[in-house]
């Protein structure tokens, strides 16, 4: 019999009462390992309630005490980081490695969220009119929910909650239901962290339970991350709604490679950032736009690509895993098959690709095409499996400008020895996180998560300042004491200080 995942409600992880539940598949044999519940009425009514009330207890803890829950918690995710990281490849079939750098970039979020008290600092200045003094506080909004994808079930959701929670909010999570095991094991650490009861809730389940957050009136802000339809519905209807949201979507991410880079450092980064982890990154490369006489690597690059395999997780000669699901897989091929058709050069075909041992695996090899055109579909769309396209061009302005008519914004990279054409696509690109020499230039913690354009809707990015701007209401104080009655002069009829 497969596990029962638990919802975490007022505390306690407890077995839902739904009669609805959602197989959680292994995606390199579609072995059931769990069910997920999707949560009834009056769980999610109950989840609330329970965040509501524990609100008004924790926003009023200290906050080095709620700092504290953060250095525990760190410690406890360190410790158990192995044993996340076998959970998380099992249920999304990412290679061990890869499956430690999901937790491990998790954990940095949490070691920042442990320095709250410097976060939240206000501003002050001091006499702004005559012995009056201004000041602000960043305080707590109340509940907060975060809805998560399925491609990086540890780093993700510790994106949202630890920070959330650290500015003194409670938190509901939503999970993909397509991995909810790790998510839920995040969980139980916070708990043995010791949050207390109800500072955290999670739920799972699918739209109906995510439009259950959009709609409550109580849910004061709400980070999502995953598809751009989803995206743009969660935007508008949350927004609708009348609350504060951030919304983080798909991507295609371009990398720029100059005649005057490195060809090796080229060829292992390409074919890490556009392969890796199948692909199934929001970071990851997918289009390679070579420009001037760096085309003639592409061969090369091609004989690189067809020497990485995937395979199991604890497959430690693989180099990545198989695709979330038969559909996600079907999906890729036929847009391999669409990009043959459409006129582009396939030099590496990952259909049909096999995995000794492991027949019902979700598996897509690495695959490549040159002579990609902007109006082909496979440019177009973003892929999300194990595919890169080559483009060419004559001169870095046309790299830029074709970079800059993307309708996606989350990361781009250039390779290239020459400073001041790294400085000029920096500076032009307009696209949110940049990479010199770096192919997948995800921020670290003390900076934000920052996609531009159809990557994401919103105004406050994740992690670091702006998420603390996300989770927190500012508010200014205006203060004068008077030293004795002399000072009280008559009314004052002007709005002058
Ligand atoms: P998804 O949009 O299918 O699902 C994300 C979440 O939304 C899940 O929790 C799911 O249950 C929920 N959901 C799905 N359909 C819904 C609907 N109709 N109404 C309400 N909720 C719904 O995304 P996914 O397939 O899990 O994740 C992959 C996508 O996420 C890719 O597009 C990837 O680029 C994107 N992503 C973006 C970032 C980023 O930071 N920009 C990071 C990771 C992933």
């Amino acid at each position: 019999m497969s596990k029962k995942v638990p919802l975490l409600i007022d505390g306690e992880f407890v077995a839902s009462s739904t009669s609805n539940w959602i197989p959680v598949t292994n995606p390199a044999t579609q072995e059931v390992i769990a069910e997920a519940p999707c949560a009834t009425q009056s769980e999610m009514d109950a989840a609330v309630a329970s965040a509501r009330e524990a609100f008004q207890t924790w926003k009023e803890v200290p906050v080095s005490e709620r700092a504290r829950v953060m250095m525990r918690y760190q410690a406890l995710l360190k410790e158990h980081h192995d044993e996340i990281a076998e959970t998380l490849a099992q249920e999304t079939g990412k290679t061990f490695e890869d499956a430690k750098g999901d937790v491990w970039r998790g954990i940095e979020v949490v070691e920042h969220a442990a320095n709250i008290p410097s976060l939240l600092m206000g501003e002050t200045v001091e006499n702004v009119a005559r012995k009056i003094d201004s000041y602000s506080y960043t305080q707590p909004m109340g509940i907060c929910a975060g809805i998560t994808p399925f491609n990086f079930p540890a780093m993700i959701p510790l994106w949202m909650f630890p920070l959330a929670i650290a500015c003194g909010n409670t938190f509901i999570l939503k999970p993909s239901e397509q991995d909810p095991l790790t998510p839920t094991r995040l969980a139980e650490l916070f708990v043995e962290a010791g949050a207390p009861k109800g500072v955290l809730q999670v739920l799972h389940g699918g739209k109906d339970q995510v439009d259950f957050l959009l709609d409550h009136p109580e849910v004061r802000a709400l980070s999502f991350v995953g598809s751009v339809p989803v995206a743009q519905y969660i935007y508008r209807r949350g927004t609708e709604n009348m609350k504060r949201v951030q919304a983080f979507a798909g991507a295609k991410n371009h990398c720029v490679i100059m005649p005057d880079a490195n060809k090796q450092q080229v060829i292992n980064n390409l074919v890490g950032a556009s392969v890796g982890a199948a692909g199934q990154r929001c970071m990851a490369i997918s289009v390679a736009v070579f420009v001037g006489k760096a085309k003639e690597w592409i061969p090369e690059l091609a004989e690189a690509l067809k020497q990485v395999r995937p395979g199991a997780w604890n497959d430690e000669g693989a180099s990545y895993g198989p695709l979330i699901s038969p559909q996600a897989k079907k999906r890729v091929e036929k847009l391999i098959s669409q990009g043959e058709q459409e006129g582009a050069q396939l030099l590496v075909d990952g259909r049909g690709c096999e995995v000794d041992g492991l027949p019902n695996g979700n598996w897509v090899g690495p695959t490549f095409f040159a002579g990609v055109k902007p109006d082909m579909e496979i440019y177009k769309t973003e892929i999300f499996g194990p595919v890169l396209c080559a483009t060419e061009v004559e001169s870095l302005d046309e790299a830029l400008a074709l970079v800059n008519a993307n309708p996606f914004g989350n990361g781009t990279s250039i390779f290239t020895a020459n400073g001041a054409a790294a400085r000029k696509y920096q500076h032009e690109v307009e696209v949110g996180q940049v990479g010199i020499n770096i192919p997948i230039p995800v921020p670290l913690p003390f900076f934000s998560f920052t996609g531009w354009k159809n990557s994401f809707f919103g105004d406050l990015h994740a992690y670091g300042k702006q998420a603390v701007r996300f989770y927190t209401e500012t508010k200014t104080v205006t203060a004068r004491w008077f030293e004795s009655d002399i000072d009280a002069t008559g009314p004052n009829m002007s709005i002058h200080l």
